[in-house]
């Protein structure tokens, strides 16, 4: 449970020969306490880039505030953000319980709370036959259902994704993006949910984004973005349709 407020946010990449490349231009950006936020935007637009630095990742000019307070002052534990990305970050030599606990364990919380925890949100995610195994003998679909449990266990009050579904197939993906909604929605923290795929976008978001270029393009209801007219909007709406044609 947290607003976040970005005001005039310029992040810039510095290549090994000096070069500079701006990957967001001057964003500025209300976050609403408890809300579920998606950014949509094509490849390079700045998407991940914008994740980086609300989870402290990177170094910007401009100002981000989380409740308030200059996020550049807090450090990563009193940001309490969850991070989940493509790519699922399990360890290897543990097992999904091992793993799903792993933030509570670094925090020293009593174990039977960890017990009860770990069952708990294994039980939502549909992984709890899952837990004495080690990553490798879980399907793509229960690894990324295990990294969400990880990222749930902490109980944040920032969830940041970026592109969690994109490595499952459809019907997991929209299972997974139903499950996503739901479980945040219950634990009511706030989301910022980033994709390219517009239709994820719609279906998700209670406040939408379009971020094109380094700069936000258009941002509303999704209702009144999805009917804007807007360039942008209408040229991601066609790559759905052309992906459902071929
Ligand atoms: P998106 O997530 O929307 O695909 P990113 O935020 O990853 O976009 O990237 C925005 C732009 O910044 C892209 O043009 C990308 O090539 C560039 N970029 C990203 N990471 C780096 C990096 N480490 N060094 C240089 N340029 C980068
Ligand atoms: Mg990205």
């Amino acid at each position: 449970m947290a607003n976040i407020k970005i005001e005039n946010l310029t992040a810039t990449y510095e290549n090994k020969k000096k070069v500079k490349y701006t990957a967001l231009d001057n964003v500025s950006l209300e976050i609403k306490d408890s809300s579920f936020n998606v950014v949509v935007g094509y490849s390079g637009s700045g998407k991940t880039t914008l994740l980086r630095c609300i989870a402290g990742l990177m170094d910007y000019d401009g100002y981000i505030f989380i409740d308030g307070i200059d996020a550049d002052s807090l450090s990563v534990q009193e940001r309490n953000m969850s991070l989940v990305t493509d790519k699922f970050v399990l360890y290897r030599s543990m097992t999904i319980f091992e793993n799903i606990a792993f933030p509570l364990l670094i925090n020293n919380a009593p174990k039977e709370e960890i017990i009860e925890r770990v069952n708990e949100v294994a039980k939502k995610l549909h992984i709890e036959h899952c837990l004495s195994r080690k990553p490798k003998h879980l399907s793509i679909g229960q690894q990324q259902r295990a990294s969400l449990a990880r990222a749930l266990i902490k109980k944040p009050s920032i969830y940041l994704f970026d592109e969690p579904l994109s490595n499952l197939d459809p019907i997991n993906r929209s299972e997974a993006r139903i499950l996503i909604k739901k479980l945040i929605k219950e634990t009511g923290g706030t989301c910022l949910y980033v994709t390219h795929d517009i239709k994820e976008a719609m279906a998700l978001a209670d406040y939408l984004i379009v971020i094109n270029d380094k700069k936000i393009e258009i941002e509303g209801s999704p209702l009144e973005v999805y009917n804007s007219g807007n360039e942008i909007v209408e040229t991601l709406k066609g790559d759905v349709e052309n992906n459902a044609l071929f």
